[in-house]
């Protein structure tokens, strides 16, 4: 193995996010127009933060949206608008980001964590079945990383049990089951605009649902308890002084709500770009021995790719976990890749015993020794790709399938603990 040999594996990525000319317009647009905030008076034309809301609502094919500062504050006012509180049981994914648990906390009930479906490394309802007891309210599913839960058999249990559903798509934006974009599916979808997120404003997020009741509760509880004017006049407020509800401010700026309005025109597009090379990529990483593609439901009829995900059998590694064979893969082609998160209960930023109000919370001493073979097992074997990399000219997802059948040839260079090219990479 020779410099030269390796150094074709390198190639040129994307940078993420991407700022549009629409996007940049949209910006200065709303620096210059005199309103930043929806609590400021309303100009000459509605709120950019409304024009957000009716426009994704669009997107997702429901009847409401509420902007929110971020995915994480999209699903507290999902939980408090769901009433969820002390003495409540929600159950949430063994594999996911650490808000899945945090928010249920926030809101001083206890998440329960149960394990991952194999095949899509989301929730599994088998799982979910089994952790159902008499203080369950609600189930907080994660349409994780290029996956959508299996809604069919989650919604059977909400029904059958009477529980609540929340769909977090903060990794999903745009991705469909029979048909119908996720985030309408369950009582409240969220979703988190985040940097690294398909959509982006760098912060950001949303709530959207098809009930009268929780959008007005929604409204209210992120706009610190003010109601929307539904026909503001230019000169006058946007949000009254009035409300049932004690709120937060969670609102969403409206130089972030210009900045989304752009990004969502390229969101189809970049999606079903992403899409291509994703199938490109199964098909030559199919004919790598012990490589296998995570793939989606048959409900799936639009899939994203937030990260592009793959399982290895270690045998065919030389004993590898994804870890090893991710930094091989990072170091060679300079692609994006990584492990999935570590296992809910043993999340680094779990730690439900550190706030005073948390006292209040019956349950917390197991949360944190919950253990999870398939998530535990998952980490171990799950290789992920961030879906800039699939922005990438189609050449390149060639490049990537030769990196990892090349690693696996080489195994002594690449996937020992000696291994000098993990020490030292290009
Ligand atoms: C990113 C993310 C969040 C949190 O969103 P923020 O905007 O960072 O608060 C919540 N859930 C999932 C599944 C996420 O990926």
């Amino acid at each position: 193995m020779t410099a030269v040999q390796i150094k074709r594996f390198l190639c040129d990525w994307p940078a993420w996010p991407v700022a549009s000319s629409a996007t940049i317009k949209n910006t200065i647009d709303c620096l210059t127009s005199g309103r930043w905030a929806i609590s400021g008076p309303r100009g000459e034309t509605v709120g950019r933060e409304q024009i957000f809301a009716d426009e994704f609502a669009a997107f997702i094919g429901t009847r409401h949206c509420v902007p929110t500062t971020n995915g994480t504050s999209s699903l507290v006012v999902a939980l408090e608008a769901l009433g969820i509180g002390p003495g409540d049981e929600v159950i949430v994914p063994g594999v996911t980001w650490v808000a899945s648990a945090s928010t249920v906390l926030a809101v001083n009930a206890l998440p329960v964590i149960v394990d991952i479906d194999p095949r899509t490394l989301c929730i599994d309802p088998a799982a979910i079945r089994a952790a159902i007891g008499p203080r369950t309210r609600a189930i907080s599913i994660v349409h994780l990383y290029n996956s959508v839960c299996d809604l069919d058999a989650i919604i059977d249990l909400c029904r059958s049990y009477g529980l609540a559903l929340i769909e977090d798509c903060a990794q999903a934006h745009g991705a469909a089951w029979r048909g119908r974009r996720v985030g309408g599916w369950g009582n409240i979808g969220t979703f988190s605009m985040q940097q690294t997120k398909l959509l982006t404003a760098g912060e950001g997020g949303a709530a959207v649902t098809n009930d009268d009741e929780l959008y007005r509760r929604l409204y209210q509880l992120r706009s610190d308890g003010r109601s929307r004017v539904p026909t503001p006049q230019p000169g006058e407020m946007e949000l009254a002084l009035v409300g049932e509800i004690q709120g937060t401010n969670f609102c969403m700026s409206e130089i972030t709500a210009a900045v989304l309005s752009a990004q969502l025109l390229e969101l189809p597009g970049q999606n079903e770009y992403r899409a291509r090379n994703a199938e490109r990529l199964t098909t030559l990483l199919a004919g790598i021995p012990g490589v296998h593609p995570i793939q989606a439901l048959p409900q799936v009829s639009e899939r994203t790719h937030y990260y592009y995900t793959f399982r290895i059998d270690r045998d065919a590694f030389n004993g590898a976990d994804a870890a090893m064979v991710s930094a091989a893969l990072r170091g060679l082609t300079g692609a994006p890749f990584q492990t999935i998160y570590p296992p809910l209960p043993q999340h680094p930023l779990l730690k439900p015993r550190t706030k005073a109000r948390f006292v209040v919370i019956d349950g917390l001493e197991s949360l944190t020794k919950t253990r999870l073979p398939e998530a535990e097992r998952a980490y171990e074997e799950i290789v992920t790709l961030h879906h800039r990399a699939l922005l990438a000219i189609p050449e390149n997802m060639e490049v990537l399938a030769e990196a990892l059948a090349y690693i696996q040839q080489h195994p002594h260079e690449f996937l020992s603990e000696k291994s000098a090219f993990l020490v030292n990479p290009l």
